[in-house]
Protein backbone atom coordinates (compact mmCIF):
# COMPACT_ATOMS: atom_id res chain seq x y z
CA UNK A 1 0.00 0.00 0.00
CA UNK A 2 1.86 3.43 -0.86
CA UNK A 3 1.77 6.82 0.66
CA UNK A 4 -0.75 8.66 -0.72
CA UNK A 5 0.85 12.28 -1.94
CA UNK A 6 -1.73 14.96 -0.89
CA UNK A 7 -1.32 17.66 -3.03
CA UNK A 8 -4.42 20.05 -1.91
CA UNK A 9 -2.41 19.98 1.97
CA UNK A 10 1.11 20.93 0.10
CA UNK A 11 -0.45 23.37 -2.20
CA UNK A 12 -1.39 25.29 1.60
CA UNK A 13 1.81 24.95 2.97
CA UNK A 14 3.06 26.67 -0.41
CA UNK A 15 0.63 29.26 0.04
CA UNK A 16 1.08 29.33 3.65
CA UNK A 17 4.71 30.06 3.18
CA UNK A 18 4.27 32.42 0.41
CA UNK A 19 1.90 34.55 2.54
CA UNK A 20 3.89 35.65 4.88
CA UNK A 21 6.72 36.55 1.86
CA UNK A 22 4.44 38.40 0.22
CA UNK A 23 3.53 40.64 3.47
CA UNK A 24 7.56 41.00 3.89
CA UNK A 25 7.89 41.90 0.22
CA UNK A 26 5.18 45.13 0.23
CA UNK A 27 6.61 46.28 3.76
CA UNK A 28 9.96 46.05 2.28
CA UNK A 29 9.06 47.96 -1.15
CA UNK A 30 5.93 49.54 0.04
CA UNK A 31 3.75 48.13 -2.58
CA UNK A 32 1.65 45.12 -3.81
CA UNK A 33 2.82 42.23 -5.91
CA UNK A 34 0.57 42.26 -8.59
CA UNK A 35 -0.81 39.06 -11.60
CA UNK A 36 -2.21 39.92 -14.52
CA UNK A 37 -4.63 37.43 -15.96
CA UNK A 38 -6.36 38.13 -19.38
CA UNK A 39 -9.06 35.79 -20.82
CA UNK A 40 -10.20 35.86 -24.32
CA UNK A 41 -13.61 34.57 -25.01
CA UNK A 42 -15.77 32.32 -22.70
CA UNK A 43 -14.65 28.86 -22.60
CA UNK A 44 -16.17 27.79 -19.25
CA UNK A 45 -13.34 25.45 -18.05
CA UNK A 46 -11.14 28.56 -18.52
CA UNK A 47 -13.36 30.80 -16.65
CA UNK A 48 -13.32 27.97 -13.90
CA UNK A 49 -9.26 27.98 -14.13
CA UNK A 50 -8.97 32.07 -14.19
CA UNK A 51 -11.50 32.24 -11.16
CA UNK A 52 -9.91 29.73 -9.11
CA UNK A 53 -6.29 31.17 -10.08
CA UNK A 54 -7.45 34.73 -8.46
CA UNK A 55 -9.04 33.52 -5.89
CA UNK A 56 -5.76 32.17 -4.69
CA UNK A 57 -3.51 35.23 -6.04
CA UNK A 58 -6.12 37.10 -3.20
CA UNK A 59 -5.91 34.69 -0.71
CA UNK A 60 -1.83 34.82 -0.38
CA UNK A 61 -2.63 38.72 -0.03
CA UNK A 62 -1.03 39.90 -4.58
CA UNK A 63 -3.56 41.98 -6.01
CA UNK A 64 -4.93 40.44 -9.51
CA UNK A 65 -5.69 42.51 -12.49
CA UNK A 66 -8.57 40.91 -14.31
CA UNK A 67 -9.12 41.30 -17.98
CA UNK A 68 -12.06 39.34 -20.31
CA UNK A 69 -11.74 40.52 -23.62
CA UNK A 70 -14.83 39.24 -25.88
CA UNK A 71 -14.44 36.05 -27.63
CA UNK A 72 -14.03 38.01 -31.12
CA UNK A 73 -11.17 39.88 -30.27
CA UNK A 74 -8.75 40.99 -32.94
CA UNK A 75 -4.99 39.84 -32.42
CA UNK A 76 -4.31 43.66 -32.74
CA UNK A 77 -6.72 43.82 -29.10
CA UNK A 78 -4.84 41.15 -27.37
CA UNK A 79 -1.43 42.20 -28.10
CA UNK A 80 -2.30 46.03 -27.34
CA UNK A 81 -3.13 44.59 -24.33
CA UNK A 82 -0.36 42.97 -23.49
CA UNK A 83 1.44 45.32 -24.33
CA UNK A 84 0.08 48.06 -22.21
CA UNK A 85 0.31 45.06 -19.39
CA UNK A 86 4.04 44.92 -20.33
CA UNK A 87 5.17 48.33 -20.14
CA UNK A 88 3.03 48.93 -16.42
CA UNK A 89 5.89 49.12 -13.97
CA UNK A 90 3.20 47.92 -11.55
CA UNK A 91 2.49 44.29 -12.85
CA UNK A 92 5.12 41.40 -11.95
CA UNK A 93 3.50 39.09 -13.93
CA UNK A 94 0.99 38.27 -17.10
CA UNK A 95 -1.36 35.43 -17.44
CA UNK A 96 -2.49 34.61 -20.95
CA UNK A 97 -5.23 31.82 -20.08
CA UNK A 98 -4.67 29.24 -23.03
CA UNK A 99 -6.11 28.31 -25.22
CA UNK A 100 -7.39 31.31 -27.00
CA UNK A 101 -9.34 31.30 -29.72
CA UNK A 102 -8.23 29.53 -32.64
CA UNK A 103 -8.44 33.02 -35.05
CA UNK A 104 -5.53 34.30 -32.71
CA UNK A 105 -1.90 33.35 -33.19
CA UNK A 106 -0.94 32.13 -29.68
CA UNK A 107 2.85 31.98 -29.97
CA UNK A 108 2.92 35.31 -31.66
CA UNK A 109 0.88 36.49 -28.67
CA UNK A 110 2.40 34.99 -25.70
CA UNK A 111 5.83 36.50 -27.34
CA UNK A 112 5.12 39.72 -26.38
CA UNK A 113 5.12 38.80 -23.00
CA UNK A 114 8.69 40.10 -21.62
CA UNK A 115 10.58 37.57 -20.18
CA UNK A 116 10.62 39.02 -16.52
CA UNK A 117 6.63 39.15 -16.15
CA UNK A 118 6.36 35.36 -17.57
CA UNK A 119 4.63 33.53 -14.82
CA UNK A 120 4.07 30.40 -16.66
CA UNK A 121 7.52 29.73 -17.97
CA UNK A 122 6.65 29.69 -21.39
CA UNK A 123 9.07 31.75 -23.15
CA UNK A 124 11.54 30.49 -24.87
CA UNK A 125 13.88 32.58 -23.04
CA UNK A 126 12.72 30.94 -20.06
CA UNK A 127 12.83 27.59 -20.99
CA UNK A 128 16.48 28.54 -22.23
CA UNK A 129 17.36 29.18 -19.12
CA UNK A 130 16.28 26.07 -17.61
CA UNK A 131 18.17 24.24 -20.12
CA UNK A 132 21.11 26.22 -19.32
CA UNK A 133 20.64 26.23 -15.35
CA UNK A 134 20.05 29.78 -15.00
CA UNK A 135 17.54 31.88 -13.27
CA UNK A 136 14.29 31.47 -14.56
CA UNK A 137 10.47 30.77 -14.31
CA UNK A 138 9.59 26.87 -14.69
CA UNK A 139 6.51 25.92 -16.42
CA UNK A 140 4.20 25.86 -13.22
CA UNK A 141 2.94 21.99 -13.09
CA UNK A 142 6.30 20.25 -13.55
CA UNK A 143 7.19 23.15 -10.80
CA UNK A 144 4.72 21.72 -8.70
CA UNK A 145 5.83 18.00 -9.05
CA UNK A 146 9.31 19.13 -8.20
CA UNK A 147 7.86 20.66 -5.13
CA UNK A 148 5.69 17.70 -4.37
CA UNK A 149 8.76 14.96 -4.61
CA UNK A 150 10.55 17.37 -2.59
CA UNK A 151 8.09 17.67 0.32
CA UNK A 152 8.00 14.07 0.41
CA UNK A 153 11.85 14.08 1.05
CA UNK A 154 12.16 11.91 -2.02
CA UNK A 155 15.33 11.10 -2.60
CA UNK A 156 16.10 11.60 -6.60
CA UNK A 157 20.08 11.47 -6.82
CA UNK A 158 20.55 8.69 -8.99
CA UNK A 159 16.90 7.74 -9.63
CA UNK A 160 15.53 6.30 -12.80
CA UNK A 161 12.80 8.79 -13.72
CA UNK A 162 10.24 7.87 -17.09
CA UNK A 163 8.49 10.92 -17.89
CA UNK A 164 5.41 9.93 -20.56
CA UNK A 165 4.22 12.78 -22.74
CA UNK A 166 6.79 15.34 -23.83
CA UNK A 167 4.62 18.52 -24.27
CA UNK A 168 6.35 21.97 -23.69
CA UNK A 169 4.19 22.51 -20.72
CA UNK A 170 4.65 19.66 -18.87
CA UNK A 171 6.82 16.44 -20.38
CA UNK A 172 9.80 18.98 -21.30
CA UNK A 173 10.09 20.48 -18.34
CA UNK A 174 9.93 18.04 -16.17
CA UNK A 175 12.08 15.92 -17.58
CA UNK A 176 14.51 18.90 -17.45
CA UNK A 177 13.53 19.26 -13.68
CA UNK A 178 14.16 15.84 -12.76
CA UNK A 179 17.56 15.92 -14.57
CA UNK A 180 18.63 18.97 -12.56
CA UNK A 181 17.94 16.94 -9.48
CA UNK A 182 20.50 14.36 -10.73
CA UNK A 183 18.33 11.93 -11.82
CA UNK A 184 18.67 9.54 -15.01
CA UNK A 185 15.96 10.31 -17.35
CA UNK A 186 13.64 8.89 -19.97
CA UNK A 187 11.04 10.86 -21.99
CA UNK A 188 8.49 8.44 -23.58
CA UNK A 189 5.87 9.80 -26.16
CA UNK A 190 3.43 7.92 -28.20
CA UNK A 191 6.18 6.96 -31.03
CA UNK A 192 7.63 5.48 -28.01
CA UNK A 193 8.63 1.66 -28.23
CA UNK A 194 7.75 -1.32 -24.98
CA UNK A 195 6.97 1.29 -23.19
CA UNK A 196 5.94 -0.80 -20.22
CA UNK A 197 9.33 -1.93 -20.10
CA UNK A 198 11.05 1.22 -19.97
CA UNK A 199 7.78 2.42 -17.16
CA UNK A 200 8.92 -0.70 -14.77
CA UNK A 201 12.40 0.39 -14.90
CA UNK A 202 11.42 4.13 -13.33
CA UNK A 203 11.62 4.71 -9.79
CA UNK A 204 9.72 7.70 -10.32
CA UNK A 205 7.09 7.86 -12.92
CA UNK A 206 5.57 10.97 -14.05
CA UNK A 207 2.13 10.17 -16.29
CA UNK A 208 1.51 13.15 -18.38
CA UNK A 209 -0.42 11.85 -21.54
CA UNK A 210 -4.51 13.02 -21.49
CA UNK A 211 -5.64 9.14 -21.31
CA UNK A 212 -7.78 8.08 -18.69
CA UNK A 213 -5.57 5.15 -16.44
CA UNK A 214 -3.39 5.21 -19.32
CA UNK A 215 -0.44 3.59 -16.69
CA UNK A 216 -1.67 0.02 -15.55
CA UNK A 217 -0.45 -1.62 -12.54
CA UNK A 218 2.02 -3.89 -15.18
CA UNK A 219 3.49 -1.07 -15.98
CA UNK A 220 5.07 -0.12 -12.67
CA UNK A 221 7.81 -1.20 -10.40
CA UNK A 222 7.36 -2.18 -6.83
CA UNK A 223 7.82 0.73 -4.21
CA UNK A 224 8.08 3.53 -7.31
CA UNK A 225 7.07 6.90 -6.94
CA UNK A 226 4.08 7.65 -9.28
CA UNK A 227 2.43 11.01 -10.04
CA UNK A 228 -0.32 11.56 -12.50
CA UNK A 229 -0.34 15.02 -14.04
CA UNK A 230 -3.20 13.65 -16.34
CA UNK A 231 -6.87 15.48 -15.75
CA UNK A 232 -9.24 13.67 -17.84
CA UNK A 233 -13.08 14.18 -17.72
CA UNK A 234 -15.36 11.39 -17.95
CA UNK A 235 -18.68 10.20 -17.32
CA UNK A 236 -17.55 8.80 -13.91
CA UNK A 237 -16.04 12.61 -13.28
CA UNK A 238 -12.11 13.77 -13.11
CA UNK A 239 -10.26 10.39 -13.98
CA UNK A 240 -5.80 11.04 -13.88
CA UNK A 241 -3.75 9.17 -16.46
CA UNK A 242 -2.86 5.95 -13.82
CA UNK A 243 -5.06 3.29 -12.88
CA UNK A 244 -5.17 4.94 -9.03
CA UNK A 245 -7.07 2.02 -7.22
CA UNK A 246 -4.61 -0.92 -9.16
CA UNK A 247 -1.22 1.09 -8.96
CA UNK A 248 -1.65 1.87 -5.49
CA UNK A 249 -1.02 -1.56 -3.83
CA UNK A 250 2.30 -1.40 -6.19
CA UNK A 251 3.63 1.98 -5.90
CA UNK A 252 5.62 3.52 -2.62
CA UNK A 253 3.83 6.72 -3.19
CA UNK A 254 1.05 7.86 -5.76
CA UNK A 255 -0.64 11.47 -6.39
CA UNK A 256 -4.41 11.35 -7.05
CA UNK A 257 -6.41 12.60 -9.10
CA UNK A 258 -8.22 15.17 -8.30
CA UNK A 259 -6.64 16.53 -5.43
CA UNK A 260 -2.55 16.20 -6.74
CA UNK A 261 -1.10 17.77 -8.94
CA UNK A 262 -3.79 19.65 -10.28
CA UNK A 263 -3.90 22.14 -6.96
CA UNK A 264 -0.09 22.71 -6.81
CA UNK A 265 0.03 24.19 -10.52
CA UNK A 266 -1.93 27.41 -9.08
CA UNK A 267 0.37 27.03 -6.43
CA UNK A 268 3.17 27.68 -8.37
CA UNK A 269 1.72 29.87 -10.27
CA UNK A 270 1.71 32.62 -6.95
CA UNK A 271 5.18 31.60 -5.99
CA UNK A 272 6.57 32.00 -9.43
CA UNK A 273 4.53 36.06 -9.26
CA UNK A 274 6.67 35.80 -6.28
CA UNK A 275 9.88 34.84 -7.80
CA UNK A 276 8.96 37.27 -11.05
CA UNK A 277 8.30 40.40 -8.38
CA UNK A 278 11.59 39.86 -6.32
CA UNK A 279 13.93 39.85 -9.30
CA UNK A 280 12.05 43.01 -10.96
CA UNK A 281 13.21 44.98 -7.18
CA UNK A 282 16.42 43.42 -7.16
P1 LIG B 1 -0.39 17.00 -24.62
O1 LIG B 1 -1.57 16.43 -25.33
O2 LIG B 1 0.25 18.23 -25.12
O3 LIG B 1 0.75 15.87 -24.55
C1 LIG B 1 0.45 14.54 -24.31
C2 LIG B 1 1.70 13.73 -24.47
O4 LIG B 1 1.37 12.36 -24.27
C3 LIG B 1 2.31 13.84 -25.86
O5 LIG B 1 3.66 14.26 -25.74
C4 LIG B 1 2.23 12.45 -26.45
O6 LIG B 1 3.40 12.07 -27.16
C5 LIG B 1 2.05 11.56 -25.21
N1 LIG B 1 1.23 10.41 -25.54
C6 LIG B 1 0.00 10.41 -26.13
N2 LIG B 1 -0.40 9.13 -26.31
C7 LIG B 1 0.58 8.33 -25.84
C8 LIG B 1 0.76 6.94 -25.78
N3 LIG B 1 -0.16 6.10 -26.25
N4 LIG B 1 1.88 6.46 -25.24
C9 LIG B 1 2.84 7.30 -24.77
N5 LIG B 1 2.73 8.64 -24.81
C10 LIG B 1 1.61 9.14 -25.34
O7 LIG B 1 -0.84 17.15 -23.11
P2 LIG B 1 -0.23 18.01 -21.88
O8 LIG B 1 -0.62 19.42 -22.04
O9 LIG B 1 1.19 17.64 -21.64
O10 LIG B 1 -1.12 17.40 -20.70
C11 LIG B 1 -1.08 16.03 -20.35
C12 LIG B 1 -2.15 15.74 -19.35
O11 LIG B 1 -1.90 16.50 -18.18
C13 LIG B 1 -3.57 16.12 -19.77
O12 LIG B 1 -4.48 15.22 -19.18
C14 LIG B 1 -3.78 17.49 -19.17
O13 LIG B 1 -5.14 17.79 -18.93
C15 LIG B 1 -3.01 17.33 -17.90
N6 LIG B 1 -2.52 18.59 -17.34
C16 LIG B 1 -2.72 18.78 -16.02
C17 LIG B 1 -2.27 19.91 -15.42
C18 LIG B 1 -2.49 20.08 -13.95
O14 LIG B 1 -2.45 21.18 -13.44
N7 LIG B 1 -2.70 18.98 -13.22
C19 LIG B 1 -1.60 20.89 -16.15
C20 LIG B 1 -1.35 20.66 -17.50
C21 LIG B 1 -1.83 19.48 -18.08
Amino acid sequence: MSKIIDGKLIAQNVKDNLKVKVAEFEKEYGRKITLAVVLVGENPASQVYVKNKIRATEYVGMKSLSFNLPENSTENEVSELIKSLSSDNSVDGILVQLPLPKHLDENKILALIPAEKDVDGFLAENVGNLMLGLPTTVACTPFGVLQMLKSENIDLVGKNAVVIGRSNIVGKPMAMLLLKENCTVTICHSKTQNLKEICKTADVLVAAIGRPKFVTADMVKEGAVVIDVGINRTENGLVGDVDFDAVKDIAGYISPVPGGVGPMTIAMLLENTYICAKRREN
